[in-house]
């Protein structure tokens, strides 16, 4: 069966892209971050390749209980962090069922845990606010909270707020408070995500949390993947629904907002906002047009995007003289066209597309390396 989309999902370039992290943090742990569905990989697959790639030692990170679950039902048997921590005494329990360390941040679930002080053996992350103010403890208040529990195996953890910017001063000082801070604590640290684990190698501690980039993606504001020696672990792509001649002043799609400025071949496309593909793509053509890739060539997108489909000038295949056809293939992004441009062009983040797969979408996992 022909797939209408699909994302093909590279298991080696997963893999490749941890030891690309273990080469540049080589005194820490990784945490492979895989919320949110292994950044929309598709987090039951993926978990056998963390589970050959990542040593005893080394940990995973989900957000949700919900992904913890997923991931124990698919074999992980190491150490997994819930980064959210957890919220009542009903999310402790199934924390404690899940054998998941957790994170805490804020008063009320010190004394969830200690209503649970003889069931819950995994370690606990004390969160600290140094800066980003979303969530964690003043630093004030860290030696009466550690002294609250100091029964349990414990650790010690910020996050960034612009580790994605090199030299930012926010980062250097939030670096700065932490180590003033947890300097005089012997427990394990952890502070970087994947731009700080790029961008602050000061910042590496006893192990770095890395999402984005074990999906070969970059965090930076400039670049992509491949600029670090990532490989984008998934291929996006769709097929050509079909291929029309229009004529000069012909009005593409909702509402008509692209007139064809010559007679001109266009593409229509069998993926839409209705399968994760950004509506904000549409009319783009002054600017930065959005491009898909055909054949290797690439095509600006032109209209609106529907919820099932869009669609692309052709001229630039025509001009090579090669002829597209219903049923072509048509990348979307993936190692040849990088997930990173299309975001910056319609002032997204590459997270929120990989995320934002729908699940209408198919998956194809395979472990050839074949790019
Ligand atoms: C999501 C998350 C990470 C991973 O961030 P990336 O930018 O994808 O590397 C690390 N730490 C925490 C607390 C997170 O929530």
């Amino acid at each position: 069966m022909q797939f209408r989309t699909l994302a093909r999902i590279d298991l080696s370039a997963l893999a490749h892209n941890i030891s690309v992290i273990a080469k540049l943090a080589p005194q820490s742990q990784l945490m492979a971050v895989v919320k949110a569905n292994a950044y929309g990989h598709g987090l039951a697959s993926v978990t056998p390749v963390l589970t050959a790639a990542l040593a005893a030692a080394d940990a995973a990170g989900v957000a949700t209980l919900e992904e913890a679950t997923t991931l124990r039902a698919n074999g992980w048997q190491g150490r997994l962090m819930l980064l959210q921590g957890f919220a009542n005494a009903q999310e402790l329990d199934a924390a404690i069922e899940l054998e998941t360390e957790v994170v805490v941040h804020q008063h009320a679930q010190l004394e969830l845990l200690a209503a649970r002080a003889d069931s819950f053996k995994q370690r606990v992350w004390v969160k600290l606010e140094t800066g980003m103010n979303r969530l964690g403890f003043p630093a004030d208040q860290l030696n009466a909270i550690l002294q609250q529990l100091q029964q349990y195996t414990l650790g010690l953890m910020t996050h960034f707020a612009a580790a994605d910017e090199t030299d930012n001063p926010s980062v250097l000082a939030q670096i700065s408070r932490f180590e003033a801070a947890v300097s005089e604590i012997d427990l394990p640290k952890t502070l970087a995500n994947s731009a700080a684990t790029i961008n602050y190698p000061q910042a590496h501690a006893d192990m770095v949390r890395c999402g984005l980039m074990l999906f070969g993606v970059s965090p930076l504001a400039q670049g992509c993947g491949a600029d670090l020696g990532l490989r984008p672990v998934m291929r996006f792509s769709s097929r050509l629904l079909a291929v029309k001649k229009c004529q000069a002043g012909d009005l593409i799609g909702y509402n008509g907002t692209y007139s064809c400025p010559e007679n001109m071949p266009i593409g229509v496309v069998a993926i839409g906002y209705g399968d994760g593909y950004p509506y904000l793509v549409s009319n783009r053509t002054g600017d930065k047009p959005a491009m898909l890739m055909l054949k290797g060539v690439k095509c600006p997108v032109v209209g609106r995007v529907s919820m099932d489909m869009l669609a692309i000038d052709l001229r630039p295949l025509e001009t090579l003289g090669v002829q597209a056809e219903q049923g072509e293939e048509v990348i979307l992004w993936g190692p040849e066209l990088p997930v990173e441009n299309l975001a910056r062009s319609i002032g997204s983040i590459p997270y929120e597309l990989l995320c934002g797969l729908t699940g209408r979408v198919n998956y194809q996992y395979h472990e050839d390396g074949a790019s």
